[in-house]
């Protein structure tokens, strides 16, 4: 029992030896992404204790149970940050992403919780509020701002459904806008004057919902 408690210890020893050299490398560099998304998925996994409610289960559970699981969930989660201290990090990206739950914006750029501003507003429409907190964020140093949509997006389905329209007709005339919103933001003085002069870029793009894969669709 000691001998195979040895060797597998020689063994993870190896291997995190074996990923630290290969860390330069951009071959090491995908592994590590690799296995660090699969320890992400397992300590997800571990964590998530929520299944009750998710998509592909039953839904036989009431709103106080809902919230009493997620002030659980919150004092277990809590309780790592103290055990566990953030370095405290200085975002140089802001992302604009839709509420939709499939896109999990860690998933789609690597870890999100320090290194980004995220904005997420239903079918990644901005009002001036988002417009004025982007523009605070280029203020304290956002380099990139990353402007997003995604595909199956149901903002934009009740957008182009007239039954839709009727039911939620400022969620349709927000998607209806959301083109002249972002020109009213590229047209902020300060904006086009960080764009103007290279401090910034801002890039729009689509999601793919089932891969989290990025297609470029413009660059301003
Ligand atoms: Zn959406």
């Amino acid at each position: 029992m000691k001998k195979k408690i040895v060797i597998g210890a020689v063994i993870l020893g190896v291997a995190l030896a074996g990923l630290g050299l290969a860390r330069w490398t951009v071959l090491g560099r995908e592994t590590q992404f690799v296995v660090g998304g699969a320890l992400v998925d397992v300590g997800y996994r571990l964590q998530d204790r929520l299944e009750r409610y998710d998509f592909a289960n039953s839904h036989d559970i009431t709103p106080e149970q809902v919230w009493e699981e997620i002030q659980e969930q919150n004092r277990l989660s809590s309780g790592m940050r103290t055990r566990f201290p953030r370095t405290a990090r200085h975002p140089l990206v802001a992302l604009v992403v839709c509420m939709d739950a499939r896109t999990d914006t860690n998933e789609l750029v690597g870890d999100t919780r320090r290194y980004y501003y995220v904005i997420r507003t239903a079918g990644s429409v901005m009002s001036e509020r988002e417009h004025e907190m982007l523009e605070l964020a280029v203020a304290n140093g956002v380099k990139l701002i990353l402007l997003t949509t995604h595909s199956d997006c149901a903002a934009e389905r009740a957008a182009a459904t007239p039954e839709l329209r009727g039911q939620f007709p400022a969620l349709a005339l927000a998607v209806d806008n959301r083109e002249a919103a972002v020109e009213g933001f590229l047209a902020r003085p300060k904006i086009a004057d960080a764009v103007a002069n290279g401090r910034l870029a801002v890039k729009r793009v689509n999601i793919s919902t089932l891969t989290d894969r990025m297609a470029d669709t413009k660059t301003e």
